[in-house]
């Protein structure tokens, strides 16, 4: 059973400190959620752990699998098995989701096995052919260039696709995007629920309490000013949406209790 630990995080952006001692353990099988205010450091933990070079960490520990994932590149994050949502955002002309899927599991079968001589291609597209099925997907959407000229929902599902296709052990999703609609929502969290299960550990870091409409944690943290101050179940979730933020502000003056 692989797990994803983080202790004592202290992260900085230009010198600020953002992150002021992050402990977490994300165990696979296990849904957590991180919600909070805006600017209160959730998109700055999710940059950090895709290893992302302008987030400095000055303290800490992330570890999984007996490494430490700070000192990996995000590519070896992957093979390990982390699964780091936005990861590839750029547009990659000529290049078919198809294809860019093809590579990277045989870059994570090869890290696994390094004889391995990757997946035969009438094997992948029956493989695919499934995932696209279960989540939903135009079979065309395998076509298509990578990210050129997507939409937000579909950056989305081509973002889900390569979870399922990867079958990451633990997989962090930040919805970082204050410009996602309710169909974009519902694409990430259609994917996650079919997704789930005793071999996946997921991270969702939103601002959206709507998102856990239908998402369903067994965890939900709260962040505030770099810290979690609070976790718990999903009533957790379900009490932020009753009274909102503002108490777990009252608690906690700058993610400290008072
Ligand atoms: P959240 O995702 O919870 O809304 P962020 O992690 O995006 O919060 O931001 C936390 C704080 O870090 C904010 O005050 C933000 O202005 C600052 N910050 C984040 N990223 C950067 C950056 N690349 N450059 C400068 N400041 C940043
Ligand atoms: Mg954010």
């Amino acid at each position: 059973m692989s797990e994803l630990f983080i202790k004592n995080l202290h992260v900085s952006v230009e010198g600020k400190e953002i992150l002021k001692g992050v402990d977490l353990t994300v165990k696979q099988g296990e849904i957590h959620a991180i919600m909070g205010p805006n600017g209160t450091g959730k998109s700055t933990l999710a940059y950090t752990l895709m290893g992302h070079p302008r987030y400095e960490v000055t303290e800490g520990e992330v570890g999984f699998k007996g490494q430490n994932v700070l000192e990996l590149e995000a590519d070896e994050r992957s093979r390990l098995g982390l699964f780091l949502a936005f990861q590839y955002p750029v547009a990659i002309p000529g290049v078919s989701v198809a294809n860019f899927l093809r590579t990277a599991l045989n870059a994570r079968r090869r890290a696994v096995n390094p004889e391995d001589n990757g997946v035969p291609i009438p094997e992948f597209r029956r493989m695919l052919k499934e995932e696209m099925g279960l989540l939903k997907m135009d079979p065309n959407f395998a076509g298509r260039y990578l990210n050129d000229g997507f939409s937000g929902g579909e950056k989305k599902r081509a973002e889900i696709l390569q979870m399922a296709t990867l079958k990451p052990e633990i997989a962090i999703l930040d919805e970082t995007d204050s410009g996602l609609d309710i169909d974009a929502l519902r694409i990430v969290a259609d994917g996650v629920n079919a997704l789930t299960g005793p071999e996946l550990g997921m991270l969702v870091i939103t601002h959206y309490q709507r998102l856990l409409n239908y998402i369903k944690p067994h965890f939900v943290h709260i962040m505030l000013n770099g810290r979690i101050v609070e976790s718990g179940g999903p009533d957790l979730a379900l009490n932020l949406e009753q009274h909102g933020y503002d108490w777990v502000r009252e608690k906690y003056e700058n993610g400290v209790a008072v």
